[in-house]
């Protein structure tokens, strides 16, 4: 767990707002929309500079979806996202040319799959050099020292740079991906779960490897994950979502030790502890996540929330101040005593 923000700046390098992403659902010859998957509704949240923000919940909860819309790989469908250049935010929609080029050189993204990910039919140079080409950043033998510092920063070996990636196990082509969204020397790295595709043995490797990289290179992190344990030790705030909405956000170690909602006891209900005398309760959630173009009424956890009351199937609950940065968006959050885990800090 870290203690301390990398720089210890606390000045806002990105601020989203009110922000919506809904995929309209067609039908029929004429292509009518008949409906909208509701992907990311109305979430709002800060980034501070070399802070790491963990964003966590099940798969289908909107997290990836909310990271595209801020790389302005879909377009938003209502909402703000504004992000810190030459001291001053700015709207990242309002960007067009040369501007959003020089944004996408900032804010940088880690690919889940490192199988998938990596073009089998280039070598690792051609990989790395890819984005420094396009953004005409290097060329010739200086391209080549850029790609071999990248490949060193990341402990691969700078001799192996003319091998294609399927000779390199799961973990080092995360790190070539990670050496890849590197090489522009971005300011903000969005992971999207860079480790849950790798053995369990290797993921903390890289975890360590982005942790020293941040304190490096004063990178600000958000690090998507569908599970708690994997953002435990390098997060500094924990957002939890569920069916595109935010309805926890907090201090790492507050969100481990007194959790608000009842999802978020859940996930880290199935955290395995590392105190083998810690005898936990792993509470499963009934039924499937609801479908996101027609999510239940009220508090939208309502469906699987063992403390449900009539009013949560009523009544949209509002977000809660619950001190000490710890937000919340349960009807029944000071009524509560729920079971964290203080072992695994
Ligand atoms: Fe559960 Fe009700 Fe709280 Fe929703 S508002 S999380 S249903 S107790």
């Amino acid at each position: 767990m870290k203690t301390d923000m990398t720089d210890g700046n606390d000045t806002v390098i990105l601020e989203i707002k009110n922000l919506t992403k809904h995929f309209p659902i067609y039908r029929g010859f004429l292509r009518r929309i008949v409906g909208n998957v509701q992907a990311v509704n109305n979430v709002s949240f800060s980034v501070k500079s070399g802070e790491t923000l963990g964003i966590v919940g099940e798969s289908g909860c909107g997290k990836t979806t909310l990271a595209r819309v801020i790389l302005r790989a879909y377009e938003a469908t209502s909402g703000e996202v504004l992000y810190r250049q030459n001291g001053e935010m700015i709207n990242i929609f309002s960007l067009k040319g040369q501007e959003l080029k020089k944004l996408r050189r900032d804010m940088q993204i880690i690919f889940q799959d490192p199988f998938s990910s990596l073009n089998p039919r280039k070598t690792v140079m051609e990989i790395i050099a890819e984005p420094l080409r396009i953004h005409g950043i290097s060329r010739g033998q200086e391209l080549k020292l850029r790609v071999g510092e990248l490949l060193e920063l990341v402990g691969l070996n700078v001799k192996h740079m003319n091998r294609y990636p399927n000779a390199f196990s799961g973990g080092q082509r995360q790190r070539i991906g990670i050496a890849r969204a590197l090489a522009l020397r971005p300011k903000l790295v969005i992971c999207d779960e860079p480790v849950s595709a790798l053995d369990v043995s290797v993921q903390a490797q890289v975890i360590n490897l982005l942790e020293d990289l941040q304190n490096e290179l004063g990178l600000t992190y958000l690090f998507i994950a569908h599970d708690l344990s994997v953002v435990e030790h390098i997060s500094d705030r924990i957002v939890v979502m569920y069916l595109g909405s935010i309805v926890e956000m907090v201090p790492a170690q507050e969100l481990y030790k007194n959790p608000k909602h009842p999802y978020t006891e859940a996930l880290l209900s199935a955290v395995p502890s590392i105190d083998p005398n810690t005898h936990k309760t792993r509470i499963i959630l009934p039924g499937e996540i609801p479908n996101p173009s027609d999510p239940p009424p009220g508090c939208k956890f309502h469906t699987r929330c063992r403390y449900a009351r009539e009013i949560c199937s009523k009544e949209t609950p509002k977000w809660r101040d619950m001190g000490n940065d710890h937000y919340v968006a349960c009807h029944l959050a000071d009524q509560l005593t729920l079971q964290g885990i203080t072992n695994n800090l």
